[in-house]
């Protein structure tokens, strides 16, 4: 069922899938059923979409297709390029940061303690930014194999990795990098030729694509076994039939999404910008999380903001905007009592600011600034109500 007039500010949890691609995921899963393993002409139309999209992915990264893996989502990704890299590689050390997601965190916190895998936490300024004269700090100090794990745009507060700079200090060293870009496939352009890494992950979800489906880039110097044993499909990285329905459409939400880059991009900071200015304006006291007003810092689809209310009446903060019909992210340190809080918010906000609710709100080409006039309105009537 559509969820009429309700407001979506959620777009870095999910995003909408946009009608196109779920047209041609219906036509895909009716005409092309063929088990792209098979090799009867079934198969091979199936077989010829699968390539066809990665070499889609491949070109608009400037690599081989042959360095570019399918698979079920960011997650799997993630754990993927993090457990073969200390199995295949010799990966003694891990350096990573207090505020990455969870798909590599808990996956790093697995490996310490089943490959008693050195793990290392690169600090994290109070504007969400890495400091990178700590991570060449860390890297000198020790010369053990190491892969070194950035996120490139924060999932939370939206604040930027510099890939190059990161890249430069990882080859420095002679150190593996891995960026998960879960949050940035789609919405910022990478030429993989020009910046020393090694992985990269996506998951179409995240760009207007199908859920269930990701890749990862490899560099093609590295090799590393799979996970999922089985079938010799994805060149034996990863066992298991190709979805090629899922395939084709993140094939094509991400061609849509590189060919209607700039004007997404500038339609999007647009709002955010907007939303900013209008809050301001509404709730003077509002801090915002991270550097989300700084445009080269932060992305332009994230913001993270810090309301002037007291902890007792933040518990009517969530129930307030959906009855409102208003979708965002909650990501403020315990407010529930049960609830441990955001893990990125505790790593760079004061006691006194984890005390008050922070939301997140992310935006899409789908939003407009009549529902940011809305939810600007909810708000402030919010925090200013008795
Ligand atoms: N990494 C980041 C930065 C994310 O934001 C997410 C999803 O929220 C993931 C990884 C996991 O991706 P998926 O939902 O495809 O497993």
């Amino acid at each position: 069922m559509k969820q009429v007039n309700n407001i979506y500010f959620d777009n870095a949890a999910t995003t909408q899938i946009d009608q196109s691609v779920i047209d041609l995921m219906n036509s895909i899963m009716s005409n092309h059923y063929g088990n792209p393993n098979s090799t009867h002409s079934f198969g091979r139309s199936s077989r010829t979409l699968i390539e066809k999209a990665r070499k889609s992915i491949a070109k608009e990264f400037n690599v081989l297709p042959a360095e570019i893996f399918f698979t079920s989502c960011g997650t799997e990704s993630d754990n993927l390029i993090l457990i073969s890299a200390v199995r295949d590689l010799g990966v003694k050390r891990i350096l990573t940061s207090k505020i990455e997601h969870k798909a590599v965190l808990n996956v790093v916190k697995f490996l310490e303690s089943t490959e008693s895998v050195n793990v290392e936490y690169v600090k994290v300024k109070s504007n969400g930014l890495i400091d990178y004269d700590d991570l060449d700090q860390v890297l000198k100090s020790n010369n053990q194999k190491t892969l070194v794990s950035l996120m490139h745009v924060n999932n939370e507060i939206g604040s930027v990795l510099d890939l190059s700079i990161v890249g430069d200090i990882c080859k420095k060293y002679d150190a593996f990098f891995h960026s998960d870009t879960v949050q940035s496939i789609g919405k910022y352009r990478f030429d993989l030729s020009k910046i020393n890494i090694d992985f990269i992950v996506g998951s179409a979800h995240k760009f207007h694509g199908p859920k269930g489906i990701g890749f990862v880039y490899i560099n093609k110097k590295l090799k590393l076994n799979p996970l999922l044993i089985g079938g010799n499909q994805e060149r034996g990285l990863r066992a298991g039939t190709e979805s090629v329905h899922n395939i084709c459409g993140m094939e094509l939400a991400f061609i849509d999404s590189y060919n209607s880059f700039e004007k997404n991009k500038n339609y999007i900071l647009d709002l955010k910008t907007y939303f900013i200015k209008k809050i301001t304006n509404s709730i003077p006291d509002l801090k915002f999380n991270g550097s989300c007003v700084n445009n080269h810092d932060s992305t332009y689809s994230i913001l993270n903001i810090c309301l002037p209310v007291s902890k007792d009446k933040s518990i009517l903060l969530e129930f307030n905007l959906d009855l409102k019909g208003i979708a965002c992210s909650r990501g403020s340190a315990c407010q529930s009592g049960s609830s441990v809080g955001s893990h990125v918010l505790n790593s760079i906000l004061k006691d006194s600011d984890l005390q008050k609710p922070s939301l997140r709100f992310s935006f899409s080409k789908y939003n407009n600034k009549t529902e940011i006039d809305k939810v600007v309105e909810v708000l402030s009537d919010f925090v200013n109500s008795n």
